[in-house]
């Protein structure tokens, strides 16, 4: 027989069963994590509640709570609330942002919005890219690491992508504008494109075979299936899809061949 757990353990959270106390604000990376200690009026259990919400964003909103001991409440500050929820074997989360009346969760803790969001801006050498095949996925690249930190959130709202990002058979493209510049990282390589660079895309059988040169020197060459669509292009009943939607290496291609575009990419001026 399964112990009879009490309701607090079991959501939806009713706050009207619960007496509460302020402890502070969290104010780590500029976020206001509300922090307090919720006291269950049936057990007397105690709580430790987050809450926090991004006001410019819709459906941001999330809390967190986490069965602690009597003992660990006098140590519970606002600055160490996220460090004793991560720490617990399960905590209860829910909210807006996880479209959640609560729900039970053990280890990762997402509290933060994006980085550039809380610092206003990226680092001069840091810019904002997505995933190509999932335009909700958002990483910061490095362009002096070349490094991507992919994000542990999904974006809420995408606008202002410098580049985009795709792993195409063993290696990871990435087409991203830095300095008003568009350069193209190949796996660690680093192409700047400028009035020299020339693309080339062939088919050969299923397989598209695509290279950049400069001056007539060939800097990379890469050959695999073309990323499609599920849907067949032409039984697509979406207008306005098109091969360069699927497959980094045409856009790329395209961009590079057709008049006007290269200035276009991911210009947001
Ligand atoms: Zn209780």
């Amino acid at each position: 027989m399964k112990p009879k757990t009490c309701n607090c353990q079991n959501p939806p959270i009713l706050s009207s069963n619960f007496t509460k106390k302020f402890i502070g604000t969290d104010t780590t990376n500029g976020r206001f994590g509300e922090v307090s200690i919720e006291s269950c009026k049936q057990c007397n259990a105690k709580w430790l509640h987050y809450f926090v919400e991004y006001e410019s964003f819709s459906q941001s909103a999330r809390w967190y709570r986490g069965l602690i001991s009597e003992e660990a409440v006098p140590n519970i500050i606002p600055t160490n609330a996220i460090a004793y929820l991560k720490s617990l074997e399960w905590h209860l989360f829910g909210g807006s942002y996880f479209n959640s009346t609560g729900e039970r969760g053990s280890g990762n803790i997402s509290v933060d919005l994006y980085k550039q969001y809380i610092l206003g801006s990226l680092n001069e050498n840091e810019i904002l890219i997505s995933e190509f095949e999932n335009i909700q996925k958002i990483g910061i690249l490095n362009v002096d690491t070349l490094n991507i930190d992919w994000q542990p959130t999904q974006i809420l709202n995408n606008n202002g992508f410098s580049g985009f990002s795709q792993k195409i058979g063993e290696q990871r493209f990435t087409f991203f504008r830095h300095k008003n510049k568009l350069n193209i990282l190949a796996e660690t390589q680093l192409i700047e494109i400028d009035a020299e660079t020339e693309s080339h895309l062939k088919r050969v059988g299923t397989e598209l075979v695509f290279s950049i040169s400069k001056n007539g020197t060939v800097l990379f060459e890469q050959r695999h299936k073309q990323i499609e669509s599920i849907v067949p292009i032409k039984d697509d009943p979406t207008p306005f899809v098109e091969a360069e939607d699927f497959d980094l290496r045409i856009l790329i291609h395209n961009v590079l061949t057709e008049n006007g575009r290269r200035d276009r990419m991911f210009n947001t001026d």
